[in-house]
């Protein structure tokens, strides 16, 4: 941080009076858009569940390019607990129906989407139409669809898209990526990735509903498997095949429990992956020419860890969430690369769709036709 300490800034924007008084702000960059001289830009969550009060909001705290600016919920009395403990002025907390006011907010420069997964699309739409850079939480939307509107709103209001995948700012992860670069372990000849948890609580939770949540274990945990057999290649898939299973059907009644899918790539390498509502997992591996590598964790926001057949691998520990929406404050102030594009969110879609078909069509294998490469997101 510039001038101010970090704690100097903190009891600032207590007092209400940080944010104005931190910016200078260029009245032509103001009437394009993000105002090019901001050193930090606002940020507003929409939806204060879990994710948002646990990991977002703090990370938040931390971050060098933004800050948490504002908040956007349907439960009025989170209004004042986040005002008083983030030191949100009045003027920048919003609900579902007036969050359109957004757009005369000049402090709010990205609208960070946290709602269930029906929800995405509707609240990014109409952030970007209010002239707000967008982050979208994982898994993009419903279908692929949905992805293609929320791209294009994006486009055509001009502002940036980013997706809520963490991982892509994450050191491990970007280890994984530079041994597939560089070939470390020479060529990959098989990759698989497992995430799933078991899942005991609530059965009418969101997430087992299928009109919010647009499907089970592959919607929620299934994006990161997909994610992490992708950029732990660096390939897109050309097909999948993929079986599911159910043990709990009075518990998931209406969205998957388990899926098992498998992958080919162009390059021949072998693909598999492993997505559960009901099965604890949560690693990479891949067996390559020279050695293996190897992460358990994957993709949790504790600590991941990871090994290959040169030793164990071992990185500072930092927020991920930190590290990925400074990555995307980056993006939009110094046009540093978008690490998790909207077009990723709708590439992993698209692949999720090509899953459930195959489901559906008993297992049979289900062609990919990717032309771009989002493997590695910059
Ligand atoms: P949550 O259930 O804890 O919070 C959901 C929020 O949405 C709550 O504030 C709730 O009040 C609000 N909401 C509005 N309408 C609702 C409705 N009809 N039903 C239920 N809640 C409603 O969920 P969460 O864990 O915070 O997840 C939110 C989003 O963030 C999801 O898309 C999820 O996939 C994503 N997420 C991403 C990560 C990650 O690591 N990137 C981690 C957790 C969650």
């Amino acid at each position: 941080m510039d001038k101010l300490s970090r704690r100097d800034f903190n009891s600032t924007l207590a007092k209400g009076t940080g944010a104005a008084a931190l910016m200078s702000i260029s009245p032509l960059a103001c009437a394009m858009g993000t105002p090019k001289t901001k050193k930090k830009l606002g940020v507003a969550l929409v939806g204060l569940g879990s994710y948002s009060t646990y990991q977002l909001a703090p990370a938040l705290r931390d971050t060098e390019h933004c800050y948490l600016a504002g908040i956007v919920t349907g439960t009025p009395n989170k209004e004042q607990i986040w005002a008083n403990k983030y030191g949100i002025p009045k003027e920048n907390i919003y609900n579902y129906q007036n969050f359109d006011d957004i757009v005369k907010n000049e402090s709010i420069d990205i609208v960070y989407v946290v709602l269930p997964n029906s929800m995405h699309a509707d609240f990014s739409i109409r952030a970007a139409k209010a002239g707000k850079h967008v982050i979208c939480e994982k898994p993009m939307a419903m279908n692929v669809e949905e992805c293609d509107t929320i791209i294009k709103a994006c486009k055509q209001n001009k502002v940036k898209l980013g997706i809520g995948y963490r991982l892509h700012s994450e050191p491990y992860t970007q280890e994984i990526k530079r041994f597939v670069r560089e070939k470390t372990f020479g060529n990959i000849n098989y990759i698989s990735a497992d995430a799933g948890y078991r899942s005991m609580s609530n059965p009418e939770q969101w997430r087992l509903n299928k009109k919010l949540s647009g499907g089970g274990a592959l919607m929620n945990m299934g994006v990161y498997a997909i994610q992490s057999v992708i950029y732990g290649t660096g390939e897109n898939p050309i097909s999948v095949s993929a079986q599911e299973y159910s043990t709990r059907p009075d518990y998931f009644k209406g969205t998957d429990e388990t899926i098992t899918a498998q992958f080919e790539f162009k390059s021949g390498v072998v693909g598999s992956i492993m997505t559960s509502h009901n099965i604890r997992a949560n690693r990479l591996f891949a067996s390559c020419e020279q050695g293996w590598f190897e992460l358990d964790p994957a993709s949790t926001y504790i600590p991941l860890a990871g090994r290959t057949s040169n030793g164990k691998l071992n990185f500072p520990q930092e927020s991920q969430q930190k590290l990925q929406m400074d990555d995307f404050a980056k993006h939009i102030l110094f046009n540093q690369p978008n690490k998790a594009p909207g077009e990723m969110g709708k590439r992993d879609m698209i692949i999720v769709e090509a899953i459930y078909k195959s489901i559906v069509e008993g297992g049979e294998k289900v062609d990919l036709n990717f032309s771009t490469n989002y493997g590695f997101g910059g």
